[in-house]
């Protein structure tokens, strides 16, 4: 089946924020040859190409003058099984979730601390998704991606995406590799991470004391279905900034005046704060002007209570910014994706 394009498509069902904003074109990718059509297409009509994968890490601030690509390509492989580790691979399109709960009940363990983070496998090396203690570039295996500028397919190895908190080659390079294929090294031997946040202890809430892999992700499940709001339901794209990483001579600074500070040694010897601490400090949580808030429960997130427009958000993210970077001197990052 060859490329399907529609002129002016509503982006609102393709962000997890909903957003309203239109794009001049718009095409599903459901193989490789798409992927080049559309980008062959995209020259044709003088239009850059914007490609999207389940449009939860976006904000949108005006209609998009661009061909936007959404990635919908499926698939799921086994590499290689030694017996211990195993090499899987998965098209770009294929949803998050659902490929971790496809890993674990293959008897896979090292995707569960990242259950239920919305979005496609090809998005997931952007931004080096993590949670829970654990990043994907601790089971990548490689990616295969499509150069823009080329037109070549180049397969990356773990050193050669430069992974680090919620960044990677690919984001620092915004707009020339077109992720089509992501492999990861999973392991039939459990090795569980459970030190982090409150996991042991809904683990032990369950009635759970020998977890398993499985497990471990059902527990994470339930505690981000209890602290996050489903974007089904009240529209965001998770957290909003990225926690700020400090020098230690700063926490000591703060701790005078605050000494509740949350704030977490990092292996180089610099701070990572909590971001949603700083803004529930400042007295942001459950702050609503119009339609665009400040979730109620987690600080970190910013919500659409339904018609909000992507300047009103950013809009409230450039105060919350400014009051941050007054109140503690601390610079607070965005963390989605803005056009
Ligand atoms: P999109 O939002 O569609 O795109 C994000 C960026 O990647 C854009 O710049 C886009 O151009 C680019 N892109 C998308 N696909 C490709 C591709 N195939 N090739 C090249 N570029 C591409 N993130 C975390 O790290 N940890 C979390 O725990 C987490 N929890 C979340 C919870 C909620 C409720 C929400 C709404 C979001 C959360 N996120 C989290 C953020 C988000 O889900 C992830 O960053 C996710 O990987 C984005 O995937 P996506 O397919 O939706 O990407
Ligand atoms: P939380 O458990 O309330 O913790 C608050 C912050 O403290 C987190 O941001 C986390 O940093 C940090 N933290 C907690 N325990 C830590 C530890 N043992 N060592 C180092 N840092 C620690 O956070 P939450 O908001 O409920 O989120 C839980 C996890 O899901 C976090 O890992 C978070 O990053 C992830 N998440 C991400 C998004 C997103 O959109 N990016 C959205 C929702 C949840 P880190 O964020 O660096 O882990």
């Amino acid at each position: 089946m060859s490329l399907q394009l529609q002129r002016e498509v509503s982006l609102k069902p393709f962000n997890t924020f909903g957003v309203d904003v239109r794009a001049r074109l718009f095409a599903e990718a459901h193989s490789d040859a798409d992927v080049r059509q559309a980008l062959a297409c995209a020259v044709e009509q003088g239009v850059p190409l914007l490609v999207i994968g389940g449009g939860s890490n976006l904000l949108l601030t005006a209609d998009i003058p661009a061909l936007v690509l959404r990635m919908a390509t499926r698939g799921i492989r086994i590499l290689s099984d030694d017996g211990r580790r195993v090499v899987i691979e998965a098209e770009a399109g294929e949803p998050w979730h659902p490929f971790v709960q496809h890993t674990l009940a293959q008897g896979l363990s090292g995707l569960e601390n990242l259950s239920l983070i919305p979005g496609t496998v090809g998005a997931a090396p952007m931004q080096n998704i993590g949670a829970y203690g654990v990043e994907i570039k601790d089971v990548f295996a490689g990616l295969t991606a499509l150069d823009r500028q080329t037109g070549e397919l180049r397969d990356f190895s773990l050193d050669e995406c430069n992974f680090a908190y919620r960044d990677s080659l690919f984001k620092q390079q915004p707009g020339r590799w077109l992720i089509l294929r992501v492999r990861f090294a999973l392991s039939r031997v459990e090795h569980l991470h459970l030190e982090y946040g409150p996991v042991r202890q809904r683990l032990t809430e369950q009635g759970v004391d020998q977890p398993t892999a499985t497990d471990v992700s059902r527990a994470i499940c339930s505690i981000r279905n209890e602290k996050l709001p489903d974007p089904a339901v009240l529209g965001n794209a998770g957290s909003f900034f990225k926690n700020p990483l400090v020098s230690a001579a700063q926490v000591a600074r703060l701790k005078t005046q605050y000494p509740d500070l949350v704030a977490y040694a990092q292996p180089d010897g610099q701070m990572k704060l909590a971001a949603g601490w700083l803004i529930e400090r400042a007295g942001w949580k459950g702050f609503r002007e119009a339609d665009a808030g400040v979730h109620k429960a987690q600080a970190l997130v910013l919500v659409n209570y339904g018609e909000a427009t992507g300047l009103q958000l950013l809009n409230l993210a450039q105060r919350i910014q400014k009051d941050i970077s007054e109140r503690f001197q601390v610079e607070l990052e965005m963390e989605p994706n803005r056009y």
